[in-house]
This record gives C-alpha cells, sequence and structure tokens, in this order.
C-alpha cells in the first residue's frame, strides 16, 4: 500500500531541520562547516545499524536513534574526544510512515540535548531493502592529547567503567523471556541493552592519565584483544573481579559459564583502559567524582594475547573473538 509522506525535503524541514546546529546551516546548503580552536583536532567515527541485524522493525524508532547515536559517542569517549556535531543518512523502505522519522527524530533530539551536540547534515533515500541507518560523529580533542589503542605497557593496570554483561542480558531477555528474573531487574538489563550510557564524561577526563582506551562494543576479551595487539603487549583478566550489576550477578550466582559469557558477550559501550598502576588513586577519586564505577580487573604483561583466570587463578578458554555481526 502507498501512503502519503512528507517526502524528503518535508522530512528534513518537519523532523531534522529543528536538530540541526550552526555549521548545518539548518540543512539548506551543499555541506556543512566545522569549526575546530586552534590547538584541538577533529575526531571522526562513523556506525551504521540495519534493520534485521541491529535492530528490529518494531523496537521503538526513538530508541534506535539513541543507540545508533549512543554507539558513536562510545567510540568519541574511547579516544577522549568531547562530541560536537554528527551526520545522518538514511536508507528507508517506502512504507516506511512519517510517524516513524518523526519519533526516530525525537529520539535524537533528546540525545543530542544531554550530550551536547548538534546535527549539521546528512543524505535520505528509499531502499527496496531493510532499513539502513549510518551515523558519523565528529568531536574535537587537543592536539597530542589523544588517546589510542596502542599506548598500553608492561605493568600497566587494567580497568574497566559500570558494569560488563548487562545489554548481553538484555538481549537474551528480549529473544528468550526473563526466566527467573525480577520484572524490574528484566527491565533494567534491557534498558542496558538499547539505551547505553557512552562515557563521554570519563573519557574525555582520562586524557592525560591513561596510556591506552577502547570501548567495550565486541566483548570485554575481545576488545581487550585489540589493545593487546595494538600495543604489542599481553594482558591477564580475572574474571571474578568483571564488575556485574545487580541483575547480572543475580543471574550469574555460581554459574561460571555465564560469567564466562558475558566477558565475551557485546554492547557494554563501557570504557576499558590501561594505566601506571600509582594513577590508581586518581581513577579512584574520578570514579567518586562522576558517581560511576570504575574496576581494576588485570594487569598488562610482555607477549601477546589475553589470558583470563577464574576465581582459582586457572586459565578460562573463553569463546574466542566477542559478538561479532557477521
Ligand atoms: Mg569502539
Amino acid at each position: 500500500m502507498h501512503r502519503e509522506t512528507l517526502g524528503e525535503f518535508g522530512r528534513i524541514r518537519e523532523f531534522f531541520a529543528p536538530l540541526a546546529g550552526p555549521g548545518g546551516l539548518g540543512l539548506g546548503d551543499d555541506a556543512a562547516l566545522v569549526e575546530c580552536a586552534p590547538g584541538r583536532r577533529i575526531v571522526a567515527t562513523v556506525d551504521q545499524a540495519v534493520e534485521g541485524v541491529h535492530f528490529l522493525p518494531d523496537d521503538p524508532p526513538d530508541l534506535v536513534a539513541k543507540k545508533l547515536l549512543r554507539r558513536n559517542l562510545s567510540d568519541l569517549a574511547a579516544m577522549g574526544a568531547m562530541p560536537r556535531h554528527y551526520l545522518l543518512t538514511t536508507a528507508l523502505p517506502k512504507s516506511r510512515g512519517d510517524d516513524w522519522v518523526k519519533r526516530f527524530a525525537q529520539g535524537l533530539g533528546e540525545d543530542q540535548r544531554r550530550f551536547g551536540l548538534h546535527l549539521i547534515g546528512g543524505d535520505s533515500t528509499s531502499t527496496s531493502g531493510p532499513a539502513v541507518l549510518t551515523l558519523t560523529a565528529l568531536g574535537e580533542v587537543a592536539v597530542g592529547g589523544e588517546i589510542r589503542r596502542s599506548g598500553a605497557k608492561p605493568g600497566d593496570r587494567i580497568w574497566v567503567s559500570g558494569t560488563i554483561g548487562d545489554a548481553f542480558l538484555g538481549l537474551k531477555v528480549l529473544r528468550e523471556g526473563n526466566g527467573a528474573l525480577a520484572p524490574e531487574h528484566c527491565a533494567e538489563l534491557v534498558v542496558r541493552y538499547r539505551t547505553p550510557d557512552p562515557r563521554v564524561e570519563l573519557g574525555v577526563r582520562l586524557g592525560g592519565i591513561v596510556h591506552a582506551m577502547i570501548d567495550v562494543s565486541d566483548g570485554l576479551i575481545a576488545d581487550l584483544g585489540h589493545v593487546c595487539e595494538q600495543s604489542g603487549a599481553a594482558a591477564t583478566v580475572r574474571l571474578n573481579a568483571m564488575p556485574l550489576s545487580e541483575p547480572a550477578a543475580a543471574l550469574v550466582g555460581g554459574d561460571e559459564t555465564l560469567r564466562a559469557q558475558l566477558a565475551s558477550g557485546g554492547d557494554d559501550y563501557e570504557l576499558l583502559f590501561t594505566a601506571a598502576p600509582e594513577r590508581g588513586v586518581t581513577i579512584a577519586r574520578l570514579s567518586a567524582a562522576l558517581d560511576l564505577p570504575i574496576t581494576e580487573i588485570g594487569v598488562v604483561e610482555s607477549g601477546s594475547g589475553v589470558r583470563v583466570l577464574d576465581a582459582d587463578g586457572r586459565p578460562v578458554a573463553l569463546a574466542a573473538g566477542g559478538w561479532r555481526h557477521f
């Protein structure tokens, strides 16, 4: 059935132009203008969400928008960058109504106010396939203040923010139902899956303190593996040091297999970083100031690869690779 819609330009005017920042020129020109103060650099990242892969047709459109934006913000945070602007490209099925687009734009509006960035441009097309949404985020960092994956040094301690495994469990709850878990715990896990909390302020404030950083998107162990590979180092982590939320801890109980699964689940969007041991005091202070748990989970060593130890200090074999879309 063909439905009347506002069309490409109508949707831009109604839903997206109100989100435009000064550099976006009202979304009315050919391209955007990006200011960057002297001594600072633009940090750019892009993420894509494909219907049926990253979200489902009946997922709330505002939450689809927020997750897409937040995945990008988490990447900026992992570089120590402050978010400033974003560009959005949508390829939507012709049957997609204006209401979906309106709610999608509302989600973006709420989050750009919350995280302090603006839409400055993009493109929209229609497709005969599933919806594809692509968001490019631009942040800013002082020259030399960026935090790379490649700086981990043997002797560094490894820390992670927040809690790990909630999104993995939230997706499980959505797919398989809640099992034995209390309804409020289920709801908490689903929120963590649908609207992760990118650690924007933590990322910015860790500049000059840490040696290497990554956001946990593929899974704690896989992402730590990326840091080790880029740094030419090895790491050992203690599985029972991995921070769990109350609902996750309730589900894990004594199930060490599930605990290990959470370490290789994905979508946490917490920050994982390494720093010299004496930075622990500063990091604890930052944790208190931001009211965000930051937990030491292991140590960087010379060599290669990630070693995972159980509660008795025995090596655990984990399914390799972390979470993958393909
Ligand atoms: Mg990342």
